[in-house]
């Protein structure tokens, strides 16, 4: 038996006034996931804890069977080790967004926070960007006085490192859930530190504006790049082994740090798909075409993430987020079935949104998903759709620590 786990992120929404109160689920054609759905087990699961901000962090965690609660301790860490990054005892680490905030001549914290990504920017721009920002005398000699470095992603994510940076009490506030909000109401906040942080964050508006990048951006109409966002605070985490838990090889394919540092703290192996980007136009068919690989070459599990549903609705894309569920309905679940079917496979494959991201606020929710059990092997016939609606009627699972057990027939559905 091989499984698969595909991870539509944000795939599940609320009823919008706009699609005639249909979810963007609903309103997708997502005909290989509703067959799925008819055939297998259609239920909800709560993955994010009440006691959490709702993420993908916390969510993919519980997906992966690690309790948020015992094995939380902030995304950064977790993104830092998709780097190869390990944290030194007292570092604390960030997530360094490359954002937009409103591009005048207003006081810093008066100005409106734009975009968490910048518009997605691209990766080289955004590199070049912070690597300037941290080479630049005036930034670099209050970065040093802070004892805050940096460590380059590939996209709009970066990762700052303090050493000895004071975490206690300190509140960040992820840029994705206050677009449109003032800057003052969202700056670090309930510790000395915070201060500190802010002070960077200011700081790297004026020297991001006036860079060259920037000016080009404005003149082909583009959001410039001009502030980091420190959030996602954490230190140093540990997680349990993926093979000595389950008895089974895994592997996992992602654009984003966050699901790549959770597999490399699992030991499961990280694969990297050429294209993969974590936007719209993410190359879906690598992605399902390197899990089929995968499971050929002696993996037992394969988790295949994409993120584009979630980054459509952070960017209020309603359009983009429908296509992107259509997506991977078609250009990853479709290929991935064919290849398995080809192969006279049996396969067990597990489909759910870790988490809900509201298309009406842009801010992730951490109400229950509607998931999808398939078994190649087992018909349930219940004829229902990959919709929320239909999926309440199903089972429902409190706690989405208890998945792979499901996935992996450890538990049973009766
Ligand atoms: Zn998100």
């Amino acid at each position: 038996m091989k499984y698969i786990l595909i991870i539509g992120d944000g795939m599940a929404d609320m009823e919008l006034d706009e699609l005639g109160g249909m979810t963007p689920l609903e309103k997708a054609r997502i005909p290989v996931m509703d067959s799925l759905a008819s055939k297998g087990i259609l239920g909800s699961v709560k993955n994010c804890p009440e006691t959490l901000p709702p993420g993908s962090d916390t969510a993919i965690l519980s997906i992966f069977g690690c309790d948020p609660l015992k094995y939380y301790s902030g995304r950064a860490p977790l993104e830092a080790a998709a780097q190869g990054i390990s944290l030194n005892e007292g570092d604390l680490a960030f997530r360094c967004n490359m954002a937009s905030i409103e591009d005048n001549d207003k006081p810093f914290g008066d100005k409106k926070i734009i975009s968490h990504s910048s518009g997605s920017i691209d990766g080289r721009s955004s590199r070049e960007l912070v690597e300037y920002l941290f080479k630049n005398p005036i930034f670099k000699a209050a970065a040093d006085a802070a004892d805050v470095s940096v460590s380059p992603g590939d996209s709009f994510r970066h990762i700052a490192i303090q050493a000895k940076g004071d975490g206690k009490g300190l509140v960040l506030k992820p840029p994705h859930d206050h677009l449109g909000e003032k800057v003052s109401d969202n700056l670090p906040a309930g510790n000395e530190n915070a201060k500190t942080l802010a002070a960077l964050m200011e700081l790297s508006n004026k020297i991001l504006s006036k860079h060259p990048i920037n000016e080009m951006r404005r003149r082909e109409g583009k959001l410039p790049c001009n502030c980091i966002w420190f959030w996602a605070e954490g230190t140093a985490s540990e997680l349990p082994s993926f093979e000595m838990r389950y008895g089974l090889k895994g592997a996992i394919i992602s654009a984003v740090p966050l699901c790549k540092g959770i597999g490399t703290l699992m030991g499961m192996k990280v694969i990297e798909v050429d294209g993969a980007t974590g936007v719209l136009q993410t190359n879906y068919e690598g992605k399902a075409e390197a899990a089929v690989k995968a499971l050929l070459d002696g993996f037992d599990f394969v988790a295949v993430h994409i993120e584009a549903p979630d980054e459509c609705s952070h960017d209020r894309d309603l359009e983009g987020k429908i296509k992107a569920i259509e997506n991977i309905d078609s250009r990853v679940i479709a290929p991935v079935l064919k290849a398995l079917e080809e192969k006279q496979m049996d396969f067990r494959m597990l489909i759910l949104s870790d988490h809900r991201t509201l298309s009406t606020t842009g801010a992730h929710d951490g109400d229950p998903v509607p998931f999808i059990l398939y078994d190649s092997v087992h018909d349930t016939g219940q004829g229902r759709k990959y919709t929320e609606k239909e999926a309440g009627d199903g089972p429902f699972l409190q706690n989405g620590t208890v998945l792979m057990d499901y996935l992996f027939e450890k538990e049973h559905f009766n």
